[in-house]
């Protein structure tokens, strides 16, 4: 009896294991298929559990501890498209072959929705369109979504010390995910968000067409700055207005233990913060005890106020001793940079 069923077990999972594989070589043969008309090896952007870059590729997510959340799928296949055509392809294959798209430029999705899927999934890993076009006569650039922000900010101080872009603080966020859920960074008291600064975008919807500003609408355009982007298609790239900038900005950081005086300095800093001239920027991060309190919560034992100001440190210090003296700023705390 217990052999009997043992045979039925084989003979099931032989039959599921044929089954999946069938569908794997499917999506290849599909992508080898749209990549002829083309004339590119697919063996060089589509990667099944088979090739040694697929785990490559994937080592830069496992930071996030979601990752090991084994109720979700690894991709099927992951495609790093070199351009337009080749994320045509995949998206055309993946709808024949009944595989979800799940959409990744920089990779810091906190929930892991670029990289992860109860479902069979194909992903899309845009790390290869980063190129950044600079227009400083008109003040504006051509942003491809895999370019991380640190390669933005980059690429505008290379032509200009009076030009950025206000977007986040981690260099590493890629312009694709950041920017179509806002992206807010130490310029937004005076520039708004990431999202507010976007004249333009290229996306690519469900049949593989482009669709600019003027082809999208403005509802969709509204959309996908702020509403996420994986929603609505896979967005290509941005384009951006240049802000201008003083040529010498001044930053500092200090740190506060989290004692009675420490909580009083935040409580005005949370009074003042908004008052404040928007050419001033602070921001606290509380870190936390790796011990937990009693209720299991994290225990906060430090702060630090991380502040961006667009002017000189004199301006600043006599800017702070008026409105924030409780903080205690000195000349020593500043540095000034472009
Ligand atoms: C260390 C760290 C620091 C951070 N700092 C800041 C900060 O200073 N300011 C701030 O505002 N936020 C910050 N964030 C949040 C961050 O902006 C978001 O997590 C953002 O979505 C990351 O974008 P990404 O392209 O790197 O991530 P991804 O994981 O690649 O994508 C995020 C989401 O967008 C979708 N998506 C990505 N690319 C595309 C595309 N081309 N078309 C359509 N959909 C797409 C993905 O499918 C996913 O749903 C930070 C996050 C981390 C982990």
């Amino acid at each position: 009896m217990a052999s009997h069923m043992l045979q039925h077990l084989m003979l099931y999972l032989s039959i599921l294991i044929g089954f999946c594989l069938a569908h794997q070589e499917e999506f290849v043969k599909c992508m080898s298929k749209q990549s002829s008309s083309l004339h590119t090896n697919t063996s060089k952007y589509v990667y099944s559990l088979h090739s040694q870059s697929y785990f490559n590729l994937l080592q830069p997510l496992k930071h996030n501890a979601r990752w090991k959340n084994s109720v979700h799928q690894r991709p099927k296949f992951i495609v790093t498209p070199t351009n337009h055509h080749q994320i045509k392809a995949a998206i055309i294959c993946a709808r024949a072959h009944a595989l979800q798209i799940r959409v990744l430029s920089g990779g810091h999705d906190f929930e892991g929705l670029s990289y992860r899927s109860r479902h069979r999934f194909v992903l899309i890993d845009l790390v290869n369109l980063r190129s950044i076009t600079i227009n400083m006569d008109d003040e504006t650039a051509w942003i491809q979504v895999g370019a991380t922000l640190g390669e933005l900010y980059y690429n505008i101080a290379k032509k200009s010390d009076t030009h950025a872009f206000p977007a986040g603080v981690c260099p590493s966020l890629g312009a694709g995910g950041h920017i179509s859920g806002g992206g807010m960074g130490t310029l937004v008291r005076k520039y708004g968000l990431a999202a507010d600064n976007i004249l333009d975008a290229k996306i690519m919807n469900a049949k593989g067409e482009i669709l600019d500003r003027e082809l999208m609408g403005e509802d969709l355009f509204w959309a996908i700055r702020g509403g996420g982007g994986a929603s609505f298609g896979i967005i290509l790239a941005w384009r951006v207005q240049l802000i201008r900038v003083p040529s010498l900005t001044t930053v500092f950081t200090i740190h506060k233990d989290l004692d009675d005086t420490g909580i009083e300095v935040v409580d005005k800093w949370q009074k003042i913060a908004n008052k404040l001239p928007n050419d001033l920027f602070i921001r606290i991060l509380l870190s936390n005890n790796v011990e937990k309190n009693t209720q299991n919560k994290p225990k906060f034992e430090r702060v630090a106020f991380n502040s961006l100001f667009l002017g000189n440190a004199k301006d600043l210090l006599a800017l702070m001793n008026t409105n924030f003296p409780e903080l205690g700023l000195q000349e020593a705390d500043c540095e000034e940079m472009s």
